[in-house]
């Protein structure tokens, strides 16, 4: 441990801003967005640099944006730029004139900016120089990369097994390097592969396997297009994924109606103004839901089941009017089971669990009814609970009833945070191995790859903590901040003999570190990745399913970077010894080689190379959105889900933790949550004023929240209270601040997703 691990700071410390509060916004993007783009890029980059890269930015020849996975149009895109103002400020932070360069990090000690928030860690610019962490040193200092990678190598290499040390990816990587890095992780000898897909939509991938047959969503953009009804569940598209307003807009011309389900009104769900159009900037802007439901949080089984009950009396009244039953009859597995269990709920219970009144709900049916292509899409609002799984099940069943999956303008709409998270999983980013997969690998590369099953998060946090795993290696992301109970995951990190993060930029998990920590700063997607003096470009899949190019242009930050591909390819080298047959050097000179091998190992990657350089790469097989379900029954298979209970007592609340929108994932832009009107500050929960009024708490208050599990209690101090239109029994907070009330043992059944959306939590007054 370093000496001064006791005084490191895990947590975002207590701001001092004065915080301020102001009226939600009633429209999404519009002048304003456009202006804090701006603001945003200009204070972090030259006009020089600026220009091109905003125009080079989700174009056909261009780079994939880094921050969500929302698709790009297959054909025709904007000459006024693809992007939106969440995507031009993950392209300011990437791109920054700021450098965390050897000067920087001898002036500040590890110590010092662990006290530092989010926010200043992260403006601190891109990381120049390989660095190390020496045992018990307050400051990081340089390092060869030479010396980095036999330090690791040599690490590696001593372990008792390779099940002793942990390689997590995040979602930014690309194709070539998570191909390479599993390879790498597989050769090693493990399949200890958490990524951070286990955290966000691994419950949807377990929920749609099992009943349509493909871990994916099943619709592409042009659906949206030619849909009747688009549900929008537990996502707040204005902040997360700011572009589908646009496809939601496009949509409502078309004639498609909207329903949202969701705890919170969120301004990108109600009113829309496009920038793109003259409209956007002197129009009153596109109103976008039909129909808002504020679900109380993980009330959506309840409701989904409510809506059903009355589809089903309707159906029985009218045989075939509201049911596609030969759909039904052809397709589908289980549909008696499913009907008998539905009919032993109750109307008015279901009601009252999910918070809706019949009224509402009765309305919600008639208009589904009255539709026939519907398309449902989700976020992290139904997969982070314990029953995470069933609620996406449960959206499938409605699907199902309604035969709208499997044709156009139908089918389920998962939609990914992060640029190529899906990617990753499709390269093999997975704890578990498939035995035709390791089949191929076998044969493609002449090694025999492990099949016992590796950690996934929970799992990784839990081996760190009892000290089973001694060394983690991070492909990119911030896992301490990213991940559940902060403290415990801290001290699960600080028990490692060696911490290894692939970097950008500076945060907190360069802070809170193993014995040794290393930090080897990579790339971005901005920049020209030039290997063997040849210029290379990567690949990433959008949350559709979409394979394409990525092409960086811009000057690398540091003449010191090196490309996630070349850092596995020489860490290959550093560990593996004895009759290692891959040939690590050639495959990274020429990246044309890694895709020759996802060709011959991957399926629906034939002729990868060619087809990805056609513009706008090439869809992936997808058996549901052709109605061909590949599950165990043949068919898609109705479910039996059970609605959550929490029966909280007298003062407890659920608590849902949120972004902000000037933050994507764990990095934070700034201080202002514009579309809420919460500004300057994070540290703030949102309750509504008659629960206020219960607790004996007024706005401007501070309150301490705290949670108790198995026993243990979990407290996270001096908490803003604003007062906002909030479900009763229901709290807002963002994270990584309320991080610590979430037991990291507490997740969804079968998908070891964390429980983020739905912790049982108490305040006090502070
Ligand atoms: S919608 Fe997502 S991918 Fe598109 S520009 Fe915005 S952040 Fe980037």
């Amino acid at each position: 441990m370093n000496s001064d691990q006791t005084k490191l700071c895990a947590t975002p410390p207590i701001e001092k801003e004065a915080i301020r509060i102001g009226a939600p916004k009633t429209i999404a993007a519009g002048i304003p967005g456009v202006t804090v783009a701006l603001k945003h890029v200009f204070k972090e980059m030259s006009l020089k640099t600026c220009v091109p890269t905003l125009f080079a930015v989700n174009q056909m020849d261009g780079f994939d944006c880094p921050g969500c996975a929302w698709p790009d149009p297959d054909d025709h895109r904007s000459g006024m730029g693809e992007y939106c103002e969440n995507g031009a400020k993950a392209i300011a932070e990437e791109a920054t004139a700021a450098r965390a360069n050897p000067e920087f990090f001898a002036k500040h000690s590890v110590e010092e900016m662990s006290h530092w928030s989010d926010y200043k860690i992260g403006k601190s610019g891109r990381i120049t120089h390989p660095m190390i962490l020496r045992e018990s040193a307050t400051h990081y200092e340089p390092i060869s990369w030479e010396a980095a990678f036999s330090l690791i190598g040599n690490k590696l290499k001593t372990l008792d097994s390779p099940d002793e040390a942990i390689f997590y990816t995040s979602g930014r990587t690309s194709n070539e390097a998570a191909f390479l890095y599993q390879l790498f992780v597989r050769q090693y000898g493990t399949n200890n592969l958490p990524d951070c897909s286990n955290m966000c939509h691994e419950s949807s991938g377990v929920g749609l396997s099992k009943t349509v047959g493909i871990g994916k969503g099943s619709v592409k953009l042009e659906d949206f297009y030619q849909t009747d009804l688009i549900i929008i569940m537990g996502q707040n598209p204005g902040t997360n994924h700011p572009r589908m307003l646009s496809a939601l807009q496009k949509a409502k011309r078309n004639g498609a109606k909207i329903i949202s389900v969701n705890p919170l009104k969120e301004t990108g769900l109600t009113k829309f103004k496009n920038p793109q159009e003259l409209s956007g900037w002197v129009g009153s802007g596109t109103s976008l839901s039909d129909m808002y439901l504020q679900v109380m949080v993980n009330g959506d089984v309840a409701l989904l089941k409510a809506i059903m009950l009355i589809m089903l009396e309707a159906e029985e009244a009218n045989p075939g009017t509201v049911f596609d039953q030969e759909f039904i009859k052809n397709q589908t597995a289980d549909y008696e089971a499913f009907i008998a269990d539905l009919k032993n709920y109750n109307l008015n219970s279901l009601s009252e669990n999910c918070g809706i009144s019949i009224e509402q709900i009765r309305a919600t049916a008639t208009e589904i009814m009255r539709h026939k292509k519907m398309i449902i899409c989700w976020a992290m609002g139904l997969t982070q609970h314990k029953n995470g799984v069933d609620n996406i099940q449960e959206v499938v069943n409605l699907l199902l009833l309604k035969g709208s999956i499997g044709k156009p303008g139908a089918g389920t709409c998962p939609v990914r945070g992060h640029s190529n998270v899906q990617g990753d999983r499709t390269m093999g980013i997975w704890e578990k191995m498939k035995p035709d997969f390791a089949e191929k690998l076998k044969a493609y590369f002449d090694f025999e790859p492990p099949m016992k099953e590796g950690y996934n998060v929970v799992h990784a946090i839990k081996a760190m903590y009892e000290k089973k795993a001694k060394v983690f290696f991070a492909m990119g992301g911030n896992f301490l901040s990213a991940t559940p109970d902060t403290e415990l995951t801290a001290e699960a990190l600080q028990n490692c003999d060696l911490t290894v993060q692939v970097s950008t930029k500076p945060n907190r998990s360069h802070l809170i570190t193993g014995k040794t920590a290393l930090i080897l700063p990579c790339l971005g997607r901005t920049e020209l990745d030039v290997q063997n003096g040849e210029k290379q470009f990567v690949t990433v899949e959008n949350s559709m399913g979409v394979v394409h190019q990525s092409r960086g242009g811009l000057k690398p930050a540091s003449e010191h970077l090196m490309s996630e591909p070349a850092i596995v390819a020489h860490l290959a080298k550093a560990t593996l010894t004895g009759n290692n047959k891959t040939d690590w050097d050639g495959l990274v000179a020429d990246y044309d080689r890694i895709r020759e091998a996802i060709d011959k190992t991957i399926p629906g990657f034939e002729n990868y190379n060619e087809r990805v350089r056609k513009p706008g790469g090439f869809y992936l097989p997808n058996g549901a959105r052709d109605g061909n379900f590949k599950t165990a029954t043949g068919k898609a298979n109705f479910t039996i889900n059970q609605v959550a209970e929490h029966n909280l007592s007298n003062g407890e609340f659920l608590m849902m933790t949120i972004r902000s929108h000037d933050q994507f994932n764990t990095t934070i832009y700034g201080l202002d949550d514009r579309y809420r009107g919460i500004y300057n500050g994070r540290r703030v929960v949102m309750v509504h004023p008659d629960d206020m009024e219960l607790i004996g708490v007024k706005e401007g208050d501070f309150v301490d929240l705290s949670s108790h599990y198995d026993g243990v209690d979990r407290v996270a101090p001096k908490f803003y209270v604003v007062a906002y239109d909030i479900p009763r029994k229901c709290i807002g907070t963002y994270f990584p601040e309320a991080n610590p009330l979430i037991p990291y043992d507490k997740y969804a059944d079968k998908s070891h997703t964390p429980i983020s959306k739905s912790v049982v939590v108490r305040l006090r007054k502070n």
